[in-house]
């Protein structure tokens, strides 16, 4: 088959799915993917597209064809004068802070991690944080798409939008992305602040503070009383005889903290709590006691991004903004009590009301809560009932991560399912790019 590569085990970043695909490939430009949907065809096998392996539910794995978009990458056009940017999907978003920066550009938001590929990143409706800044599905302007049907499809706002406004959230279903463009905007810095808080209080008054921030953010640890707050305020990048980015030693410090302080500790206890549940209440309040009062000022998109060398799977929903503090109070009442089960911080987060069909973000205001757990072997007991106060406060799994809704369940909460749905059968008729899991998530 057309751009075969060395078959193997195909793992994920968290490392709770592998797959065993009849054949892995990997394209490098778009005739290339056109040739292997035709040939999977041809050969009766399905063929799903994998990016980086950052999701934790079952969207890449298949028995048929892994189509690794990993050389599909780097940068396609540049126009400086609208500050947009098309990439080729299989470039990382640390790749495209990189290309950005060389042209004095940025993206306006970004998630917590740079690791994800841009066309994995928008399959799912990844996110950051910001009432007032859009998810990465909101910051893109056109994309193309090479479909089962032997199409090279662009869309944009203005050509097929309604076409592109289901591309935003894609799944991975209506076809391969080849490239996207992306509205980014000038070069920024952004100031954090890190505080510790009540969480009481916190929650009391959480929309207010969202409202606020530029960028708000909290993490919570389950058996403690205190919230860790992060706040980012946007400041434009002013020339360099105002202002320089934050020096090499500062930064340097900043990473040695992350590194050290916290996420050592949180991979040292994550181990010590995976073997003695029982002492994990006890290893939180420890943790707890590493996050300390911070404030940095970085180019924007080294703030937005924090490392990751912890290896973890997550839940998370997206609730109506109004209902995120009830949600948080039910949650902690529930970890507090099983509190040997969650050995990370419960993060929440915001996002305005999002334009993709299939974003959870569609059409409200929203606030992201992220449950994480060590290693390979989340608690079910713990996700099944927090999975139930999430749904109960009117939430919207994640796509990329663990839940357990089907499509009799997602379909009443997306005003445009059926269109959705009736796109993706006019773009892949045979349902070539369909695995098990998505058959069970749009119910085709
Ligand atoms: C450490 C970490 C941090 C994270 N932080 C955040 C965060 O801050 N905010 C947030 O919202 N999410 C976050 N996530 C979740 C993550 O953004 C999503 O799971 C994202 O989809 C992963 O992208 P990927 O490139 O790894 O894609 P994969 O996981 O490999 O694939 C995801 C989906 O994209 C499809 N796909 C990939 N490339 C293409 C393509 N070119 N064309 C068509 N389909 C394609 C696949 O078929 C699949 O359906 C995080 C995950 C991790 C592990």
């Amino acid at each position: 088959m057309t751009a075969r590569v060395k078959n193997g085990t195909w793992r994920s970043w968290g490392g709770n799915l592998t797959a065993d695909p009849t054949v892995r490939v990997r394209p490098t430009s778009s005739d290339e993917v056109l040739r292997v949907l035709s040939e999977a065809h041809e050969q009766g096998l399905c063929a799903r597209p994998g990016g980086s392996g950052h999701s934790c539910a079952p969207l890449v794995p298949t028995e048929g064809v892994l189509l690794d978009t990993s050389a599909l990458k780097g940068l396609v056009s540049v126009d400086e004068d609208h500050q947009r940017v098309t990439v080729f999907a299989g470039t990382t978003l640390q790749e495209l802070n990189l290309i950005l920066e060389q042209h004095g550009l940025a993206l306006a938001n970004l998630p917590d991690s740079s690791h994800m590929s841009v066309g994995g990143a928008l399959a799912t409706g990844t996110h950051g944080t910001g009432l007032g800044q859009p998810s990465l599905g909101g910051q893109v302007i056109g994309l193309s798409l090479a479909t089962p049907t032997g199409e090279l499809i662009s869309c944009s706002e203005t050509h097929r939008p309604d076409l592109f406004d289901a591309a935003r959230v894609h799944l991975g279903v209506l076809g391969v992305v080849v490239s996207v463009t992306f509205q980014c905007v000038s070069a920024f810095r952004l100031h954090c602040a890190e505080f510790r808080e009540p969480i009481g209080a916190l929650l009391d008054t959480l929309q207010e503070r969202m409202s606020a921030a530029d960028h708000f953010e909290f993490s919570w640890m389950p058996g403690t009383t205190t919230a860790h707050t992060r706040i980012l305020s946007r400041l434009h990048r002013l020339p360099d005889t105002y202002t320089r980015p934050a020096s090499p030693i500062s930064r340097a410090l900043r990473r040695a903290d992350d590194a050290v302080l916290r996420t050592s500790l949180t991979a040292g206890l994550g181990r010590v709590g995976n073997l003695i549940p029982r002492a994990v209440n006890g290893l939180n309040r420890i943790e707890s006691l590493a996050e300390s009062f911070r404030r940095y000022t970085d180019v924007s998109y080294r703030v937005f991004t924090v490392a990751r060398p912890v290896r973890y799977v997550a839940a998370e929903y997206a609730l109506p903004l109004e209902a995120t503090a009830s949600a948080v109070r039910e949650l902690k009442v529930l970890a507090d009590a099983h509190v040997y089960d969650l050995s990370f911080p419960l993060t929440v987060r915001c996002a305005p009301p999002d334009p993709g069909f299939l974003s959870p973000a569609a059409g409200r205001y929203t606030g992201w809560i992220n449950l994480r757990q060590y290693g390979r072997r989340p608690s079910q007991s713990f996700l099944t009932a927090a999975e139930r106060i999430l749904v109960d406060h009117g939430g919207r799994p994640h796509w990329g991560t663990l839940h357990t809704r089907t499509a009799a369940d997602l379909a009443p909460l997306y005003p445009r399912w059926e269109e959705f749905l009736a796109l993706r059968a006019e773009l892949d008729p045979h349902g070539l790019l369909l695995n098990e899991h998505t058959h069970r998530l749009l119910g085709v």
